[in-house]
């Protein structure tokens, strides 16, 4: 399957800068450096990459200035591989990427990490019905159990996600009231139905303009339509992805891999086409 993949990018690869312009490029050229859009085209690349004179700053961009592409040897199509792979039911990981593409492994880290960098972006605003909760990652547990324990070196995640559609999750340093009500501010449309279980931390979503309700754990799972189901399965999702392909990760690149498998959730009833030019349209957003 992916071998013939490889062979399609690998084929395309002469269309590859119409492809990257077309998409780049929707509301006309711009300039990299002061954002007029009076350019003139400069110099057209044997690759077909083009250059552009700014007449306003006047300086020179390319259609690759400021994107994660700008300073890469590696060619353009084993690029569009790896965010096709990425975007793919169970992703990939760089010693995959390394192998199937012949690159070394470390490059390949190196490319799967941009990708990933570029997702950062990525901030759907959520609506409708909305369940919240937070997870721990990391660390080790000593006798103590429950939410996150300001001294323990477990990192927390903040989590909302549609029923039957999408999520965003977000690192939380300190785990308060005051947090998780701003992480839910920022995620969420005001005025969507928000379900949590019992803890403490999200009683202030009613006065924050949301209608709250949760179910106490202790007692019930699910009252009519709240329960907190769709997270939990989140969750695991997550945490068998953080086992399976990325074995080891640092703390610093946590929220990169969150990203990712969010996105990756998120799209998971897309085509596979449609995942690659979602993901690619990340990767060529100015930096
Ligand atoms: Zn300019």
């Amino acid at each position: 399957m992916s071998i013939s993949i490889i062979f399609r990018f690998k084929k395309a690869q002469k269309k590859i800068f119409e492809k990257i312009r077309r998409m780049r490029w929707r509301k006309g050229v711009y300039c990299q450096y002061c954002g007029s859009f009076s350019v003139e085209l400069h110099q057209i690349h044997k690759t077909g990459l083009h250059r552009y004179k700014c007449r306003n700053c006047p300086r020179i961009f390319s259609d690759l200035t400021k994107t994660i592409f700008e300073y890469t040897k590696i060619p353009l199509w084993k690029w569009f591989f790896a965010i096709y792979e990425t975007g793919q039911k169970s992703g990939i990981s760089s010693v995959e990427l390394a192998d199937k593409l012949n690159i070394n492994q470390k490059s390949a880290w190196r490319m799967l990490d941009r990708i990933r960098t570029s997702f950062l972006k990525y901030k759907p605003l959520l609506k409708g019905i909305v369940e919240g909760d937070e997870m721990y990652v990391g660390g080790k547990q000593k006798g103590h159990k429950g939410r996150c324990i300001k001294w323990s070196n477990k990192v927390c995640v903040a989590g909302v996600v549609e029923r039957k559609g999408r999520a965003t999750v977000q690192i939380v340093d300190y785990v308060s009231e005051e947090a998780l009500t701003s992480f839910v501010e920022r995620n969420v449309k005001e005025g969507s139905k928000m379900c949590t279980d019992g803890y403490g931390g999200y009683n202030g979503l009613n006065y924050a303009g949301f209608f709250h309700e949760s179910v106490d754990h202790n007692r019930e799972f699910v009252r009519g339509n709240v329960h907190t189901q769709t997270i939990e399965g989140l969750w695991s999702f997550i945490k068998r992805k953080l086992k399976g392909t990325y074995y080891k990760v640092s703390n610093k690149n946590l929220l990169k891999y969150l990203k990712e498998f969010v996105l990756r959730y998120n799209m998971r009833a897309e085509r596979p086409w449609k995942r690659f030019n979602y993901m690619l349209s990340f990767t060529l957003a100015t930096i």
